[in-house]
């Protein structure tokens, strides 16, 4: 019996050790590591630059809290900026603690202009943006609202795709247009460039502000820094998370000087968010992630990834009904149950994946994955379709 909360349902399976995309567990076997404990390991396990930057910050100060100014944030703030279509940073250690940062700036700028009752949220279906109360609210999802008490709210959810039916849903109390480019957990879908761009457009007929949910997609997942670059526009706000701490918890929100002016002392705060050990690790992500010519081997190897799935796609028509996603946040919907596919590749293959919706195998290296890497886990996949095959044979039921 586990002393911890029941909430997640886990494996007893632990890692002692990592290196790069492989995993080592306590009984000495070795695992591809398509997880990237949730789209987290930007940079792999172990890297060399990252280890040292903790140790090195490990020796100084370890934490101030944000009542004092903190250099390394300071500087990991203005690398976001000089990099981005942002002005201005608030560090969290979580992404829905971003998301709520995104909510909160949102909602604040228009209380400030002096539209108090300016601050409904258009959101959609499928979408995740974590699991405090408010993006609880933000995320929709009736299964992980239950039994939570009476949502915040101001969300108003609609089905991606359509932009009749946002603009059709747009009134007077509406502030701004939440989305993840890519769904990450809802079933890795990308969504086309015509559509971020006609949102982004809808926003400015409205006035309204374009926060963008980048926790999953963004910091070279895609294959461009953040994913919103593939439809060439960019947001008022943006959630980040997951990669920019390499699995150190970090998370940031980013916003337009106009929007972000809104957030004066006493607003908002956290007490670790960015603190000196999170911020000196994010930089030395930073580093690496911005280094030339990495996010463009992402780019490359992600679509070769693409490739390589849709052979096995066409090699599997009787399991894989489609083939999604952006660079390294790959899926495949699969006809089998994927809760048992995805055990079936940890246990019987050494492969490390995750569902994501209710039928697609979310596959998610980190970074720095090879192009070996990606015909071993291609490989994998195969040997466990056909596993899947021979059990059918051997059932009598193909
Ligand atoms: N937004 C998105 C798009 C996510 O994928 C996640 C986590 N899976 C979150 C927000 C929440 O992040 P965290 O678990 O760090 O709070």
């Amino acid at each position: 019996m586990s002393a911890l909360y029941g909430t997640y349902a886990r494996s007893e399976l632990a890692f002692e050790r990592g290196e790069g995309v492989r995993l080592f567990a306590q009984d000495g076997r070795r695992y591809l590591d398509f997880h990237s404990g949730i789209a987290v390991n930007a940079l792999g396990h172990g890297d060399p630059h990252l280890v040292n930057a903790l140790k090195a910050a490990a020796e100084k100060v370890w934490h101030t809290s944000n009542t004092f100014t903190i250099p390394e944030q300071e500087r990991l703030g203005q690398r976001l900026v000089d990099a981005t279509f942002a002005d201005a940073v608030f560090f969290t250690n979580s992404g829905a603690e971003a998301v709520e940062c995104a909510i909160k700036t949102a909602r604040r700028y228009f209380y400030d202009k002096g539209e108090k009752d300016r601050y409904e949220i258009i959101a959609f279906t499928g979408s995740f943006h974590g699991r405090t109360l408010g993006t609880i609210a933000a995320g929709g999802n009736p299964s992980y609202l239950e039994g939570f008490g009476p949502p915040v709210e101001g969300f108003k959810h609609l089905k991606p795709g359509n932009l009749e039916a946002v603009a059709a849903a747009i009134g007077p109390r509406t502030c701004a247009i939440l989305i993840e480019p890519v769904q990450g957990e809802g079933g890795v879908t990308a969504f086309p460039a015509e559509y971020m761009q006609g949102l982004r457009a809808l926003c400015d007929a409205h006035g309204l502000l374009l926060v963008l949910d980048e926790v999953q997609c963004g910091y070279g997942r895609t294959g461009r820094f953040f994913a919103h670059e593939w439809s060439g526009i960019t947001p008022d706000i943006m959630a980040v998370a997951k990669g920019i701490g390499g699995g150190f918890p970090l998370g940031a929100c980013l916003a337009t000087a106009e929007v972000a002016k809104s957030m004066v002392p006493g607003t908002h705060g956290s007490t670790y968010g960015g603190n000196p050990l999170a911020s000196a690790v994010g930089n030395a992500v930073l580093d690496r992630i911005l280094a030339p010519g990495f996010i463009a081997e992402v780019d490359r190897v992600g679509q070769l990834f693409a490739w390589h799935l849709r052979q096995l796609a066409q090699r599997f028509p009787q399991y894989v009904v489609e083939t999604r996603g952006k660079g390294l946040l790959a899926g495949i919907k699969i006809t089998p149950p994927v809760k048992d596919f995805v055990v079936r590749l940890r246990d019987d293959h050494q492969m490390l994946c995750i569902a994501a919706g209710d039928n697609v195998v979310r596959l998610i290296p980190p970074l720095v994955v090879t192009d070996a890497d990606i015909e071993e886990a291609i490989g994998k996949l195969a040997d466990a379709f056909t596993a899947l095959d021979a059990e059918a044979a051997a059932s009598g039921k193909a």
